[in-house]
């Protein structure tokens, strides 16, 4: 049963990811959540078997199926990230649905974030929403409220001399409010870790620009695992 419940959630996971790519992808465009996907270069409406979460991608090695261009890789990633994300869920406790809409909203900023390097606030809005209606202030103590006091300021300052974006300021009041300040903090030290592990890795030029909303859900993920 366990297994049956892990399997689910990590398919269910893979899926989300993948319509959250398809959603920012269509961002722009009139119907951008539920018209079929078309293949980004022939433009070819593709079939259900061309849209399985990972296997399609597997099956076929990357490519599409009709002109045989490469498929980014990063699908494929944001689809096995998918796969873990929601891997702690459970679809049955009402608390858990709302996390779901938090973790899909942040997912959407994540991609777009990843992609182009910023993000329209209108995908934030539904874990800003979320925020509001489930949020912890009646459970904060007074140490909460200096952390996220402390924190709050810290990045606002970062994003005051421009070298943080808002977005990463949203995100990280969100995770203090819908989860806790502490929490909320050891997501931004993963994802600070995570980030310079990155640097290091791909020796970029100094002056170089993170997207750090990826790294922030990379933080919201791995701190699931193993943290909670
Ligand atoms: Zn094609």
């Amino acid at each position: 049963m366990n297994l049956f419940y892990t399997l689910t959630n990590f398919i269910i996971g893979t899926c989300l990811a993948s319509h959250a790519a398809v959603i920012c992808e269509r961002i722009n465009t009139t119907d951008f959540i539920f018209s079929r996907s078309r293949c980004n270069y022939c433009h070819f409406e593709l079939a259900l078997l061309d849209e399985i979460p990972l296997l399609s991608f597997l099956y076929l090695k990357g490519h599409c199926r009709y002109c045989q261009q490469k498929i980014p890789v990063e699908l494929f990633l944001f689809e096995l990230i998918g796969g873990f994300a929601f891997e702690h869920i459970d679809f049955n406790q009402s608390r858990d649905l709302a996390t779901t809409i938090l973790l899909f909203s942040i997912f959407l900023v994540a991609i777009s974030d990843y992609r182009q390097k910023e993000f329209d606030l209108i995908l934030l809005t539904p874990a800003i929403t979320i925020t509001l209606l489930c949020h912890h202030f009646t459970a904060f103590n007074l140490f909460d409220w200096f952390i996220l006091f402390f924190f709050s300021s810290i990045l606002g300052w970062y994003v005051f001399k421009q070298k943080l974006g808002l977005g990463d300021l949203f995100i990280y009041l969100i995770l203090a409010i819908y989860f806790d300040p502490t929490s909320a903090n050891q997501i931004l030290l993963i994802a600070s870790v995570l980030l310079i592990i990155t640097y290091i890795v791909e020796n970029n030029p100094k002056d170089y620009s993170y997207p750090f909303i990826p790294f922030i859900l990379l933080g919201l993920i791995i701190k699931q695992w193993l943290l909670d």
